[in-house]
Parts: C-alpha cells; sequence; structure tokens
C-alpha cells in the first residue's frame, strides 16, 4: 500500500468543488432520502474526493456546473448518456418539436416506427428492435427472450461484468436471494477456457451468453477485448445452441454506431442499448436477428412510460446526428488525445498511474493504492483545476469535446499527477 506524506496529501482542495449550496443540499437529503443519496452517485460512500460535488445545476456542451456553481470540462458525459454533447441543439430541437406535439398517449406515436426503422438500418445484426427505459430494462429483456427462445435457464456472464441493478444482476447482495442469482453462472473475460467450463458444467441448460464489447468493469484495469475470444463466444453459442447477447449498455455508439465487435466480424443475437442512444433522454432498446422476433413477440414486455415519444425523438436525432458527423471518429481522435497526454503525464512525473481502455471510455488507476487514496488526490486536485475526472470509473467522451477542452482536462490532470508526486 501506498504512503503518503500526510501534510502534502491534505494540502490542496479548498476553493473549487462542494460548496455551501451542495452542502446544504445534502443535508436537507439525508432527512428525506435514506442516507441522502443512493447507488452509485453517494459520493460518500463511493469513497469519492472530499471536494466532489454531490449535486449539479446545469450543463452545456463538455461543461457541466454544480449547484454553487462551479464549471468543470467534463469527462463523464453523465456516466454515459451524453453522447453529443449536454444539451445539443439539433437533440433539443427535436425534443421541442414531440414535446409540443405529445409525448405519451394511449399508445406509441410514429416515432417508435421510425426509430425501430432506424436501428435496423443502423445496427448490422439488427432485424428489429423493442423499447425500455432502462439499460437493466434491455438485459433483462434480453435474457427473457434467450429463455424462451431456448427453453433452457442458464445466464452466463463474465465475473464482474455489470449487467444492471436487478436481483440477477447487482453487485451488492443485500437483500437478493440465493434464488434470485440460482440461473446465473460466472466465467472470466477474455478466458475461453473458463467459458467453456460453464458451459460444460450446465450443458443442455444454457440459454445465452451476455458480454460487454471491452472489459469495463471493477476496480481494475479495463481490458480490450481478444478478438480471438469474441470469436469464441460466437462459436460456443452457435455449437450449444445459446443466444450471444452483447450488453452495449455502456459501450454502445461510443466504438462503433454499427455495434461494437462489427469491426471484429462478430454479430450477436441480441443487443442491449441505452445510454448513449437518445443524448441524455430515457430509452433503452434491445436489438435481435430474425430467428428471435418470434420469441420476442410472445414475452410479456412492459412499462407505463417506455413508449414516451420525446426519448424516442430525441434518439432519432441522437443517432442521425452521430451517423451525419462521424461522431465516432471525432470522439477516438480526441480519446487517443486524452490517453496520450495522460500516459506522458504518467511518464514526465514519475507517478504509478495507469490508462486502460478504449480511446472513447478510458480509466485510470494507481498502482499499490487498493483505498484508491493516490486517485481521489489526483481526481479531487483535477477538479479543484475544473476538469471533473473519476477515480475508479471509467470516463467518457463526448464529440462535443474539443482539442482544446480535452487539453483543458489534461492541464487539471498535469496539477493533479504534481501534488500526487508530491504526496509520495
Ligand atoms: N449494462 C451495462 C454494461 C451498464 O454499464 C449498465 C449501467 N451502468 C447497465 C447495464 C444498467 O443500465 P441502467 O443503469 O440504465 O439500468
Amino acid at each position: 500500500m501506498v504512503q503518503l506524506d500526510q501534510q502534502a496529501a491534505q494540502a490542496p482542495i479548498l476553493t473549487r468543488g462542494s460548496g455551501p449550496l451542495d452542502q446544504a443540499l445534502r443535508a436537507r437529503a439525508r432527512r428525506v432520502v435514506p442516507g441522502g443519496m443512493y447507488g452509485h452517485l453517494d459520493v460518500e460512500m463511493t469513497h469519492l474526493p472530499v471536494n466532489f460535488p454531490q449535486f449539479y445545476e446545469t450543463a452545456h456542451g463538455a461543461t457541466v456546473v454544480d449547484v454553487d456553481g462551479n464549471e468543470y470540462v467534463d469527462l463523464m458525459c453523465s456516466w454515459g448518456p451524453v453522447l453529443l454533447g449536454y444539451a445539443h441543439p439539433g437533440v433539443e430541437e427535436a425534443v421541442r418539436r414531440q414535446a409540443a406535439i405529445g409525448d405519451i398517449n394511449n399508445g406509441p406515436s410514429a416515432r417508435m416506427v421510425e426509430l425501430a426503422e432506424l436501428l435496423v438500418d443502423t445496427v448490422s445484426h439488427a432485424d428489429w428492435a423493442v423499447f425500455g427505459k432502462n439499460g437493466t430494462d434491455a438485459t433483462t429483456a434480453c435474457c427473457t427472450i434467450a429463455r424462451a427462445a431456448t427453453g433452457r435457464r442458464k445466464v452466463l456472464k463474465a465475473t464482474t461484468s455489470y449487467h444492471g441493478s436487478n436481483p440477477p444482476f447487482t453487485p451488492i447482495m443485500s437483500g437478493v436471494t440465493a434464488e434470485d442469482r440460482a440461473n446465473i453462472v460466472e466465467f472470466a473475460y477474455n478466458d475461453l477456457a473458463s467459458l467453456e467450463a460453464a458451459v460444460a458444467a450446465h450443458e443442455g441448460d444454457v440459454a445465452a451468453v451476455i458480454v460487454t464489447p471491452f472489459f469495463h468493469d471493477g476496480f481494475g484495469d479495463l481490458a480490450l477485448v481478444d478478438p480471438a475470444f469474441a470469436a469464441g463466444v460466437r462459436a460456443v453459442c452457435d455449437r450449444i445452441g445459446a443466444v450471444l447477447i452483447l450488453d452495449e449498455v455502456r459501450a454502445g455508439f461510443r466504438l462503433d454506431l454499427r455495434g461494437s465487435w462489427e469491426s471484429l466480424g462478430i454479430r450477436p443475437d441480441l443487443s442491449a442499448f441505452s445510454k448513449a442512444l437518445a443524448n441524455g433522454y430515457p430509452i433503452s432498446a434491445v436489438t435481435g436477428t430474425d430467428a428471435l422476433r418470434e420469441a420476442a413477440n410472445g414475452v410479456y414486455l412492459t412499462g407505463s412510460f417506455w413508449l414516451q415519444a420525446v426519448p424516442m425523438a430525441a434518439a432519432i436525432a441522437t443517432i442521425t446526428e452521430a451517423a451525419r458527423t462521424d461522431a465516432v471518429g471525432r470522439m477516438t481522435t480526441l480519446g487517443e488525445r486524452l490517453l496520450t497526454g495522460l500516459r506522458s503525464i504518467a511518464t514526465s512525473t514519475g507517478i504509478p498511474m495507469i490508462v486502460s481502455g478504449e480511446p472513447t471510455m478510458p480509466k485510470i488507476r494507481f498502482e499499490g493504492d487498493p483505498e484508491m487514496r493516490l486517485a481521489n488526490l489526483f481526481c479531487g486536485t483535477a477538479l479543484e483545476h475544473g476538469a471533473f475526472l473519476h477515480p475508479w470509473h471509467n470516463w467518457f467522451i463526448s464529440a462535443a469535446h474539443t482539442e482544446q477542452s480535452i487539453d483543458l482536462a489534461l492541464a487539471a490532470a498535469a496539477a493533479g499527477a504534481d501534488v500526487v508526486r508530491a504526496a509520495l
């Protein structure tokens, strides 16, 4: 474990970050919301730097503003949904137009059909699409459709891969029963032998393998997918007649609009999309192949707000604009600038920072820092210098970032690196 020079470690972080309005809201929230905040957005429970704000007021482009009026170059994009930048004019215009006509009615609007057509045209494996609200809706529906299609029970997932907050998938076991997890079987990402072992242990009962486009979970480093593993997952599913579910909830539309494994030549049977689909408006989608059309038609898919027209209009505007402007290409170039800059900061200062992940979804970690004290010092200082960098989750680039905003984030990162070096 890293030993810090306590004086140097506690020196900075005073002027920007959680201020009086944020603190007052936290105190009020503690009275009316259990714990004051829940889930991974609880800045205290999740051990974020002490100056990280809990509450935000507004956001535009690549900038977020907390309730105390502090502005930050943002590298979280609302944890993924913001693909084209906050309050993107084209998306907001589509939202205003749709809201003026109608959002929720006795049935869907024409936007549902238009969006399904657009997804079928955009996502290579897709012959159909159905919609929900959250990523968990989509991953849950994928599993249900796979079980309906195969008549089998088991869903194989990679250890520590996150696929949703429902009992089968949540990483926190409080309130979850063994029965809730009975049909989930784990294997190691990028490890075909462990997948084969999981299949062998449940021969004849594997409904699906659910996998993310690259390994983007846990507190370690991110890992790009091994193409041989992706091809192997496809081959295993084909051999045993199981459904290959690609969980695109986090990576979808940040690697390839056609599907994240398209450049590898691997197509899933079902994909779950959500976050980036509508630039921040609430919607998720399952896309699937013809072979699963009947099964999808047979399962009960519904939610009171699932067919809202406004998020569908936002999704149509987002996908159309992302395709027209080559948002993925632009984000990738900017992400490479960020990765190169971060790695050169680590080298020049000698701090033990490891940068991993895809250019559009990078992550940092410090060696020998299991309690994330260095990561918090680094990100707390960067926040002080005007950049929101997360100490343990992957970051997200949007198409609203510019070379200038990336350089601003790098300057803040360099300030963080100096403080870490001084504290070591
Ligand atoms: N799958 C993945 C890969 C995710 O990253 C997430 C959300 N972080 C989910 C599923 C669940 O999505 P939601 O929180 O919208 O239910």
